[in-house]
């Protein structure tokens, strides 16, 4: 009897030293299972964090990328968000943003060496001259025995709203030549500055902003001479499909339900410090120029 209870004591102790061993060496096994799982974790988020997403190489002057029509229009301070530089004289000065007259320039030194002699007859318009020139509609007609609301009408229908023309932007020009400057039709089309044109503006980063048989969609006639700065790459891509700009912007899924542009891009959505912004551009607004408006054709209108 004795010596079966010693040996259940015995056993007993073995067991309980058995437990207490196996129960010690998990642990440690635990241990070096979690400080290799450690490494490998640190190492994992070095990994990920490391390679950045980078912009596309391609895209040069993605910030003049935005949509400007009647449902996309500018912010009423555009005007101030801008430096313009003169980029033509003829009987006036033509501004156009800093950014893309140095692309206008070349454009025009490019066209002259081949023997076209372009013509600037609108570029830049502050948005108070946008609004001028449309209370002035508004009032002739008034003035002409038809009521405000009527009058208000009839001018939306051919007088850009402050902000809804691409004039106001300063990426916008109204080219024509010397020897051919009547946009009472789309005459110009037929000249050799607009084979030119038509040719090479998208090297310089202009696209033919209101094509022929696009009305429906831009809400604007076709203009032979309006011509849009967007960016080389843009430019060229947009040439290439064929598409007007609403219809790019549709393309690519930057367009809403609304046709509101749901892009990152341009000035409505650039109101935090631009990163990407050329230095230049951010000199003080006292070198915005006043630009003379009141000899402007009536005529031109986006
Ligand atoms: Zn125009």
């Amino acid at each position: 009897m004795r010596g079966i209870k010693y040996l259940l004591v015995i056993t007993v102790l073995l067991l309980a030293l058995a437990f207490v061993l196996t129960t010690f060496v998990f642990k440690k096994d635990g241990g070096s299972e979690e400080t290799v799982s450690e490494t490998v974790s640190s190492a994992e988020s070095e990994t990920t964090a490391e390679p950045e997403k980078k912009e596309d190489e391609n895209i040069d002057n993605a910030w003049a990328m935005f949509l400007v029509n009647k449902k996309n229009p500018l912010p009423l301070d555009y005007d101030s968000r801008i430096e313009t530089k003169v980029i033509f004289e003829s009987w006036r000065e033509y501004y156009l943003d800093v950014r893309a007259a140095e692309y206008f320039e070349k454009m025009l030194d490019a066209a002259k060496e081949d023997g076209i002699d372009l013509l600037v007859v609108s570029a830049y318009r502050t948005i108070e001259y946008q609004q001028q020139n449309f209370d002035r509609s508004v009032q002739d007609r008034v003035d002409k025995g038809m009521s405000y609301d009527d009058a208000y009408a009839d001018t939306l229908a051919e007088v850009a709203l402050p902000g809804e023309s691409e004039h106001n932007a300063g990426l916008a020009l109204d080219i024509m030549s010397q020897d051919y400057t009547s946009m009472e039709d789309d005459g110009f089309e037929n000249t050799e500055a607009f084979a030119w044109l038509d040719k090479h503006a998208a090297e310089y980063g202009f696209i033919l902003r209101y094509p022929k048989g696009k009305q429906e969609i831009t809400g604007i006639i076709y203009e032979p001479w309006h011509y849009r700065f967007v960016g080389v790459y843009y430019a060229n891509e947009i040439k290439e499909s064929g598409l007007c700009l609403e219809e790019y912007y549709e393309k690519n899924g930057w367009l809403d339900s609304d046709d509101k542009a749901t892009d990152m891009l341009g000035p409505v959505k650039e109101e935090k410090p631009a990163e990407t912004a050329v230095p230049e551009n951010t000199e003080p607004k006292e070198t915005m120029p006043t630009t003379p408006y009141s000899e402007q054709k009536a005529t031109i209108i986006v």
